[in-house]
């Protein structure tokens, strides 16, 4: 999705949102942490209005279970709004290489089971997504990943990357505490989504214009760690403006996570043993930035700035 914010993460697609993914969480205990959250909005003194969308949103997924839909026969983790039965069909064939792949990269297995939710139309998806709204065309919330209706219409192509893109948030959040993935930065979240996904969610920004971009300033903010409050699923240090290349809201958004998958790409192509006892002990609820300066030998903002030397030395 396009925002995140504390509850879900997002979307490939259009961007990313965060969320709180354990499923064995019950919904009680989730909205305590949902009204601790809205407390310290109230401390901060800001934005409380901007939580209050998020809780009711949250309140209404939590009504709005894709496990209450119609499960496709021979494979009950697909689940289908009436409409969307075919879809449904298609997600159930792509689920088992999407789940290998994303267990592949991981380096261990789900959790848990996994839940997908095909829908036929964009209000009963919103209803059940965590946020509301119907642009992104993929959600991992609360464990269970809801699809767009337009990854059964004309975004039909990349059904396959934003579903396998979520599965990869999915399966963080099985294996984190809804506060442990809270902290882990959005461009690391998303960065490993989308070349886990090979380019889900990074659609049509090619890596040579996020070169370009981050050459012309337009770089993504490396984060120690998320934010609770975060309403923007990978920043900019400066945004580009409009009438630059990116034009539009969406193309921003993939541009931020082509840069970040990028960078998480380097990472793991500079050491693939680091990056994978790196994920595994992030998987264990480990504290992202001292552990990925133990496994890189520099921190987040330093190692970007030698991605980005990187960048510039390959140019030339
Ligand atoms: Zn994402």
């Amino acid at each position: 999705m396009y925002a995140s914010n504390c509850f879900y993460r997002d979307i490939a697609t259009a961007g990313s949102a965060r969320w709180f993914e354990d499923i064995d969480m019950k919904p009680a205990r989730l909205m305590k942490i949902a009204a601790l959250s809205a407390s310290a909005l109230l401390l901060t003194g800001g934005g409380v209005v901007a939580s209050i969308p998020a809780l009711r949103h949250i309140a209404v997924a939590l009504a709005h279970d894709p496990a209450s839909l119609s499960p496709v026969p021979g494979d009950p983790r697909v689940r289908f709004e009436e409409g969307a039965e075919n879809c449904a069909f298609g997600v159930a064939a792509l689920l088992p290489r999407a789940v290998a792949v994303v267990e592949a990269a991981h380096g261990r297995p789900f959790r848990h089971d996994v839940n997908v939710g095909v829908f036929a139309s964009p209000e009963s998806y919103a209803s059940s997504n965590g946020l509301g709204a119907s642009k992104p065309s993929g959600v991992s919330f609360l464990g269970r990943v809801t699809l767009s209706p337009t990854l059964c219409g004309p975004d039909r192509d990349r059904m396959g990357a934003v579903l396998t893109h979520e599965l990869s948030h999915a399966h963080l959040q099985g294996w984190l505490s809804p506060l442990a993935f809270a902290r882990l930065p959005s461009w690391f979240n998303e960065g490993l989504a989308v070349i886990v996904s090979d380019g889900g969610g990074a659609e049509g920004v090619s890596e040579q214009a996020a070169r370009e971009a981050i050459a012309d300033g337009y770089a993504i903010a490396i984060a120690n760690e998320g934010s609770l409050f975060n309403l923007t699923a990978v920043n900019f240090v400066k945004e580009p403006p409009h009438g630059s290349f990116f034009e539009t809201r969406l193309s921003v958004y993939r541009l931020a996570y082509r840069e970040a998958a990028m960078f998480v790409a380097w990472l793991r192509r500079r050491d693939a043993a680091a990056f994978a006892d790196f994920l595994q002990r992030i998987e264990e609820g480990e504290p992202f930035a001292a552990t990925f300066e133990e496994k890189f030998g520099a921190g987040p903002r330093r190692s970007w700035e030698a991605f980005v030397s990187d960048l510039g030395d390959r140019a030339d």
